[in-house]
């Protein structure tokens, strides 16, 4: 089987993305880009996250032809090749529909601010909120990454999260960041009615931090 560990690790953060309660079940994509083989591992389309198998998950070429696995890739597909398309220093995405991130995306807001600073390791500024783009579309892939510019990602308007990172557990750690900020922020609003931003500086500062500890 072509790149046996990667497939395993989509599945086991399928059903961590799944557990946390990121997702409905079969909802949601990750895709890892392999650097030796050129080859993009992803999700499979709509196959319940507990019963996947390495090798129902689909490695596909940069034309998104499908070398192997079991079932049709996700219809998320094009928003996954234009990042790694766009961005020559990721090597994953993930896209998931977490309640607060997305309960963010239908406020009207043009980004969600940094407010914590652990989520500030992750996320390093503000996310921004990308157009609206109908699921499964070129438009939905090319607004998000337009708005997700150079950052970890973007929130995607009406529908959900989208995080970049140069391995899975980076961007999957940024998904959390995000939706843990997200939750934050509403709690603090219900309550106040306001929020008060992380020093812009000091996210900065922090997210370096991490990027140093890691290595990148
Ligand atoms: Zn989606």
């Amino acid at each position: 089987m072509l790149l046996k560990e990667l497939r395993q690790q989509l599945v086991e953060y399928g059903c961590k993305m799944f557990d946390a309660k990121l997702v409905r079940d079969g909802q949601g994509n990750i895709s890892v880009l392999d650097d030796e083989s050129g080859y993009i591992v992803i999700t499979p389309t709509a196959v319940p996250y507990k019963i996947r198998k390495p090798e129902d998950i689909c490695v596909v070429d940069r034309n998104r032809k499908l070398i192997e696995g079991n079932y049709p890739v996700t219809s998320e597909n094009a928003l996954h090749m234009v990042f790694y398309q766009k961005r020559q220093d990721i090597r994953a995405v993930v896209h998931s529909h977490p309640l607060y991130s997305t309960a963010i995306s239908v406020i009207g807001e043009a980004e969600m601010p940094v407010v914590l600073n652990e989520a500030a390791f992750f996320l390093g500024a503000p996310l921004p909120v990308a157009n609206y783009g109908r699921p499964g579309t070129e438009e939905l892939a090319n607004v998000t990454v337009e708005a997700a510019g150079l950052g970890v990602g973007a929130i995607m308007a009406h529908h959900g999260l989208v995080t970049v990172g140069s391995s899975l557990k980076n961007a999957y750690d940024s998904t959390l960041a995000a939706e843990d900020t997200a939750q934050v922020i509403i709690l603090a609003r219900a309550m106040s009615g306001r929020v008060v931003p992380l020093d812009t500086e000091e996210a900065t500062i922090l997210r370096k931090m991490y990027l140093k500890k890691c290595g990148y």
